[in-house]
């Protein structure tokens, strides 16, 4: 409903607890955040895997009954929003095999961006797809692998893709996580107990109790067993490019991505943007919740004192019954609205972390107004965001990006703000540990770090949203994968 990126999908694995399936039901109500169309877990007792997946919130794919059906000490389990795939059961994960090499269950966050290109080799060679998601090409590479053993199997089908994974799977007996090695999305590791746990996000390991360790190197693979934990590098080393997008928006801010504290780096963000678009005014007003903490930042840094101005209804579930007769701003009034007395008469500095269409924005603005503010400056967190992602994160094509297609004055004017200032792209990387060189910033340059085959790109343009004879303009971060 609200004018954001989607976010992409989570997942979490666990090895050696006797609540495997409830810990990871737990650990994926706290990635809720990265995916609401499905959720699934699968889980086993070292004889079998057994798999439950549903579409609809973690709390509504699971019940004690579904829990009681996956005994077991190894579990994974995944939250999905479709990125590559239609919203539908079939497409859900994990998705669970079963192939000479044994059963393989696999959830994945990020996209492949030869996943169709492979996928049509496939078909041609024979192959039955039970789903229109990229990630079953990686169970169909598993199965028609050569190699001895289950995880050379793994290995031999995850070198055949290219793009953003980070891979939770699982066999009878082992748990098996794998990061691409540009290292797009995030993949943590720790500990709960004698245990193990793998997850999107650090957030899922605090709500079970489970200790941080460190994150699964981009390209690495992690194999644990009743033996214990290996790690194997299986990609030679590349350049990174850890999405810079989760900092700004996707993760949680309790979270630790790519070796920091998201709540440290948004707060940072908030600063950097008060000194580089400092403004006259009263009061600071975030837009709850993305925008809390780089108001926090902007307050902090600019002395203008921080009030809560606009209130979320946290109760506000995915569908609800319109009025008949219209209500102007009916979607965004029904989660936020105005504090009166915050607005009245004053000069607001509304801090949001990102414009998408500018559909929402504009709404607040208006809400702002209506609510008494004297003049309303908008203030965003990342630098304009230009262009689509291709590497696991719905975005809407490039021309319905107001940023892509609108001066700085013109989208001042489509959200009647009084001024519209925007975080330097500098900003944003002197915000994050280590520089440009390690982050993905494509949507934001419109230059891609990793290419797409040749072939793929009449897909794209379809798939991805690109704009008819839109052309890709691709980094050459790394020549060996082109
Ligand atoms: S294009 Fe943007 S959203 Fe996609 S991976 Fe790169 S930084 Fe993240």
């Amino acid at each position: 409903m609200l004018d954001k990126f989607k976010d992409e999908c989570g997942v979490f694995g666990i090895f050696g607890h006797p609540e495997a399936a409830n810990m990871t039901y737990l650990g994926l109500y706290a990635l809720q955040h990265r995916g609401q169309e499905s959720a699934g877990i699968a889980c086993s007792d070292f004889t079998r895997v057994r798999v439950s997946r549903a579409m609809g919130y973690v709390s509504e794919a699971f019940n004690h009954e579904t829990l009681s059906t996956l005994p077991g000490r190894l579990a994974i389990g995944h939250v999905r929003y479709s990125t590559a795939g239609e919203s539908k059961l079939a497409n859900a994960q994990p998705i669970l095999v079963d192939c000479l090499h044994g059963q393989l269950a696999v959830g994945h966050n990020g996209n492949l961006v030869n996943g169709n290109e492979v996928r049509d080799e496939l078909v041609r060679a024979g192959a039955i797809f039970q789903t229109s998601s990229d990630t079953e090409v990686i169970v169909h590479l598993f199965a028609r692998s050569r190699a001895d053993n289950v995880e050379d199997a793994v290995v031999d089908a995850v070198s055949q893709v290219r793009g953003a994974f980070s891979f939770v799977m699982m066999t009878r007996d082992r748990l098996i996580a794998v990061r691409d090695p540009h290292g797009f999305r995030p993949l943590a590791l720790g500990r709960l107990g004698d245990g193990w746990v793998v997850c999107s996000e650090t957030c899922a390991m605090d709500l079970i109790g489970a200790t941080y360790e460190r994150d699964v190197a981009p390209g690495e693979m992690v194999v644990i067993s009743e033996q214990g934990l290996r790690a194997r590098q299986v990609f030679p080393p590349a350049p990174l490019a850890h999405c810079i997008f989760e900092h700004v928006y996707f993760s949680r801010p309790d979270s630790y991505v790519f070796g920091q504290s998201v709540n440290e780096v948004r707060t940072n963000l908030g600063r950097r943007l008060a000194r580089e678009h400092a403004v006259e005014a009263d009061v600071v007003v975030p837009i709850p919740d993305s925008g809390v903490c780089a108001a926090i930042g902007y307050a902090e840094e600019s002395g203008i004192p921080m009030r809560m101005g606009l209130i979320r209804n946290h109760y506000v579930g995915r569908t609800f019954i319109e009025p008949q007769q219209s209500i102007r701003h009916f979607g965004v009034k029904v989660k936020l609205n105005p504090v009166r007395s915050i607005f009245e008469g004053k000069r607001v500095v509304l801090v949001d972390d990102s414009i998408v269409r500018g559909t929402t924005s504009r709404k607040l603005v208006k809400m702002a107004r209506s609510a008494g503010a004297r003049e309303v400056h908008m203030r965003i967190s990342c630098p304009p965001t230009i262009s689509p992602c291709f590497y696991g994160i719905d975005t809407p094509r490039r021309t319905e990006l107001i940023a892509a297609t609108h001066t700085l004055d013109e989208i001042r004017k489509y959200l009647q703000a009084d001024s519209v200032g925007y975080l330097s792209l500098e900003g944003l990387i002197a915000s994050v540990n280590g520089g440009k060189s390690r982050y993905c910033t494509s949507c934001y340059t419109g230059v891609y770090p990793v290419a797409f085959p040749r072939n793929e790109a009449a897909y794209l343009q379809l798939a991805l949203k690109l704009d008819e004879g839109e052309p890709l303009a691709v980094e050459d971060k790394d020549p060996a994968i082109f």
